[in-house]
């Protein structure tokens, strides 16, 4: 079987600067343990069981606020996911005298910047995101004026404030379009700063380019992870190629590999290299029952 390893794949820049900044809290005598992370630092269960083992507790029940965890945190230091956090509760951290690690990245950071000069100028945002998401809920935190753009049945009547249009950093640059054009469509004066980060855009562009006659496509990453959702929507819906978003080499299911003579894998900008290379080196020394 031909194994096509599709490049650039796994972790970002983001990424990698979240989780080290873990690792190194944990590491530094000087910071005040216990580490906390409020949320999936990224969103790999792999990683956080890594960080946990090391005695790095993680808060997220996919119920309670960020806001409402903070109340669970009396000692410590807490890390700020790479997705960006909500004002308000970098302040309740502040209040209680909670040191904290801001990790979001400086895409994220770069878009959140935008947001606030547009709606203090005036602007109404309409921000492309995922509803539940934690970069579009730190987002939707940073002004009233704003509202979140998920399909076009979520754009509104009747603004009547210039509007301006961004979006979270992971979006699918082809799922995007549509919703610009939904918006601009229906408010035809509108200023747009698509922000689909380059990390994203890279690794989409990479399944178009590799996935040239293949029977079939690997995504490795975390179902929570949208990026890595993305590209295995891409993979089947633009290159018109079988997929199966997978999280690990245990995942890989031999029926769906009967008659398979060429597969790509990629992963998710939150997938560890090892995650991906053992699926690549189980393909690559597969070899059918007869
Ligand atoms: S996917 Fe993009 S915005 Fe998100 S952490 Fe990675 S580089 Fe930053």
């Amino acid at each position: 079987m031909e194994v096509i390893s599709i490049t650039p794949r796994g972790y970002c820049k983001g990424v990698t600067k979240a989780i080290k900044a873990v690792k190194d809290a944990w590491a530094n005598p000087d910071t005040v343990k216990p580490i906390y992370i409020l949320g999936f630092i990224v969103h790999n269960r792999y990683v956080i069981d890594e960080l946990n083992q090391l005695g790095v507790i993680t808060l997220d029940d996919r119920i309670t606020s960020r806001l409402e965890l903070v109340d669970q945190i009396d000692s410590g230091t807490v890390v700020l996911s790479a997705h960006g956090t909500d004002p308000l509760v970098k302040k309740k951290l502040e209040e209680k005298g909670l040191d904290y690690i801001d990790a979001t990245c400086e895409d994220v950071d770069r878009t959140f910047l935008l947001i606030q000069e547009y709606a203090e100028q005036g602007y109404h945002i309409f921000y492309i995101g995922k509803h539940k998401h934690p970069e579009a809920l730190a987002a939707m935190s940073l002004t009233d004026s704003i509202t979140l753009i998920e399909t076009v049945d979520d754009i509104p009547l009747n603004i009547a404030k210039p509007i301006f249009i961004t979006n979270q950093t992971t979006f699918s640059q082809y799922e995007i379009k549509d919703l610009i054009q939904g918006i601009i469509d229906r408010y035809p004066h509108t200023i747009l700063s698509e922000e689909i980060c380059d990390a994203t855009r890279m690794r989409q562009d990479a399944i178009i380019r590799y996935n040239q006659n293949v029977d079939l496509c690997y995504i490795v990453g975390d179902p929570r992870s949208n990026n890595t959702r993305n590209l295995a929507i891409i993979s089947e819906t633009v290159t018109n190629t079988r997929t199966k978003q997978i999280e690990s080499v245990t995942d890989i299911d031999s029926l769906d590999l009967i008659g398979v003579n060429r597969v790509s894998v990629s992963s998710g900008a939150s997938t560890p290299n090892h995650l991906t290379q053992e699926v690549i080196e189980f393909l690559k020394n597969y070899k059918p029952e007869n």
